[in-house]
């Protein structure tokens, strides 16, 4: 990682466990921690090369901001909209993305199924990512309606990423994704096995989708 950006991003954490002890923004409290369960992890994304040809990003369900914060700052052309249902939580992200001079940061207070009917994001962005959102169908169904055709979905999952994805595989079709890759990936220390998902947008998606408020994840699609 180059020098600069490290210290940038070691910078974030110190900025994120401070000011997580009046927001209470996120369970990693320990900076070792949050530098590899955020940060490195954050960064596996940029592997998919999807971050470094595309313009515009949307994080949904960004929490304290991971991993949009981190690919901002790791690729600075790109135009990252955070999403994010709490209000505190976008709140953070305001005052985060000004002090870093995240210059091309947009805030959207709004739950994902109603940014996803509406004319102002729908189909609007490059790509969406979503880390420890909900069930693999659930964010399929508050991502791939946000993307344009030909843009992609980058999910970090876990350890069943391959039988999650293959579940989901009418779900994807039936919002128009196609399933791209499954890369498995380990951060240091740590036993688990990740793994970066993503979906290609072949198709618009039916105007059904997203479902209203709460149904992807009543109802999920697969
Ligand atoms: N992506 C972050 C946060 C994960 S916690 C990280 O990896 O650290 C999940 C976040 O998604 C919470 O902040 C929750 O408020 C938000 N969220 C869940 N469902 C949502 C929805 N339908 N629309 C918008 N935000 C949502």
């Amino acid at each position: 990682m180059n020098p600069e950006l490290e210290t940038r991003l070691r910078a974030l954490v110190a900025h994120l466990l401070e000011e997580n002890q009046k927001f209470n923004l996120t369970g990693i409290k320990d900076p070792n921690d949050a530098w590899t369960k955020h940060v490195l992890d954050s960064l596996e994304g940029l592997d998919t090369e999807l971050f470094d040809e595309s313009q515009s990003v949307v994080d949904v369900g960004t929490g304290a901001g991971f991993p949009g914060l981190v690919l901002a700052l790791a690729r600075p052309q790109l135009s990252v909209s955070f999403l994010e249902a709490t209000r505190k939580k976008c709140t953070f992200i305001e005052a985060t993305a000004a002090k870093f001079e995240i210059k091309r940061a947009r805030i959207i207070n709004e739950r994902a199924e109603d940014a996803g009917q509406s004319d102002r994001y729908r189909a609007s962005f490059d790509v969406a990512t979503a880390r420890a959102v909900g069930s693999f169908a659930e964010v399929a169904e508050l991502c791939l309606p946000l993307v344009r055709v030909g843009g992609s979905v980058a999910l970090w999952r876990g350890e069943n990423a391959e039988a999650e994805a293959q579940n989901a595989e009418e779900a994807l079709d039936d919002l128009g994704g196609f399933l791209r890759d499954v890369r498995p990936y380990e951060l240091p220390g740590l036993p688990t096995r990740y793994h970066m998902v993503t979906i290609e947008k072949v198709n618009d998606t039916p105007r059904d989708f997203p479902r209203r408020s709460g149904i992807p994840k009543q109802k999920p699609l697969a």
